[in-house]
């Protein structure tokens, strides 16, 4: 069960002399804040540490405050045999991109510290909990259980990873809130965290959000006969802004209360795109990203597909019908 597998990683990673943890393609601050938290634990404790992720090849700025030791390296710097491995927050070695290779050839033991329901299993050791609301609240457990003694840096990575994935503690329960309590003794400033990872955005947001916005469409009744509303993003939208500013559109686009589900497409390169699912509650947009090839959580959900926006759009519409509310 969980406990034992926390414990066994906890043992493995304590005894680590050398240790390499990964983070999923487009990191978010719950996937690089759990490997990043880890990290500095064993940093401190001697260990040679290096953490990284596929895909892109630059660090979000949003997420910069986070590496407060200077752990995060560049994908090529990754050994292609590492020692230890630690993968968080990823449900399938396809969101690992240009890193997975790393799994199949890793010397050591692969941890997987993860909350997704649809979490496949590669590696040797799982430490996943779906009912988790942030991979963040594992590692703090594997923390808890290794003696680590959880101080600012750390405490301020586990908390980047809490608030973003409860959607700032709107989706939280009484324990999350506790912990975000403990967390926030340790002297971290949960505004300054917060801010830049989840209000702040360079000037040019506003303009590429007007243009994308007045495009949006709203169905009323193409999710299972509840509302869908939908928003494009192409290439020539996102030319001024950084991939932290697309990430966010979808939060603007799911405020549609007519809408049941919310969805975001993002063009990564000409006619291929990355879409973002949320739903409010009846619809599981896992199901409906998984019928796409994709993945996620019952409320927050995603997939990519080759082809026109329309018939991304087609897609999405069909596998809404398929999967229903
Ligand atoms: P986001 O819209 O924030 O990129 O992703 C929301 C959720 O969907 C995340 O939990 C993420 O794991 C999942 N997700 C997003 N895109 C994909 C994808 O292409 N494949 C899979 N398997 N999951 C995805
Ligand atoms: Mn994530
Ligand atoms: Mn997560």
């Amino acid at each position: 069960d969980l406990s034992t597998t926390i414990a066994e990683a906890a043992r493995l990673l304590a005894d680590a002399h050398d240790v390499t943890l990964l983070s999923h393609i487009n990191p978010d601050a719950d996937t690089l804040g759990s490997a990043l938290a880890v990290g500095l634990a064993l940093h401190r404790r001697g260990a040679a540490v290096r953490v990284a992720f596929g895909e892109p090849e630059i660090v979000p700025e949003s997420l910069k405050a986070l590496d407060t030791a200077g752990l995060l390296v560049h994908r090529d710097e990754v050994p292609e045999e590492p020692e230890l491995l630690v993968v968080m927050d990823t449900g399938s070695l396809q969101r690992l991109g240009p890193l997975a290779s790393r799994v199949e050839r890793a010397k050591g033991p692969v941890i997987v510290i993860d909350h997704h329901v649809s979490n496949t299993r590669y590696g040797t050791l799982h430490c996943i909990d779906e009912h988790a609301e942030a991979t963040a609240l594992i590692a703090l457990r594997v923390l808890d259980e290794m003696g680590v003694e959880v101080d600012e840096p750390i405490a301020r990575c586990i908390y980047a990873g809490l608030v973003t994935d409860t959607g700032g503690f709107r989706k939280a329960g009484p324990a999350a809130h506790e912990t975000a309590a403990r967390l926030l003794q340790t002297g971290v400033d949960a505004y300054s965290v917060t801010r830049p990872l989840m209000d702040a955005h360079p000037f040019a947001y506003l303009g590429m959000l007007s243009r994308v916005l007045a495009k949006a469409e709203l169905d009323e009744r193409a999710a299972g006969g509840l509302g869908l509303v939908h928003a494009v993003v192409g290439m020539d939208d996102a030319r001024d802004v950084r991939s932290e500013e697309v990430e966010s559109v979808i939060d603007v686009v799911r405020s549609a209360s007519e809408a049941e589900v919310a969805a975001v497409l993002k063009e990564l390169r000409p006619g291929y795109w990355s879409v973002s699912l949320r739903a409010v509650g009846q619809v599981d947009v896992r199901e409906v990203a998984q019928v796409l090839g994709g993945g996620g959580h019952r409320l927050a959900a995603g997939f990519t597909f080759d082809g026109a926006a329309e018939q991304v759009v087609a897609a999405l519409k069909g596998a809404l019908e398929r999967v229903g509310s």
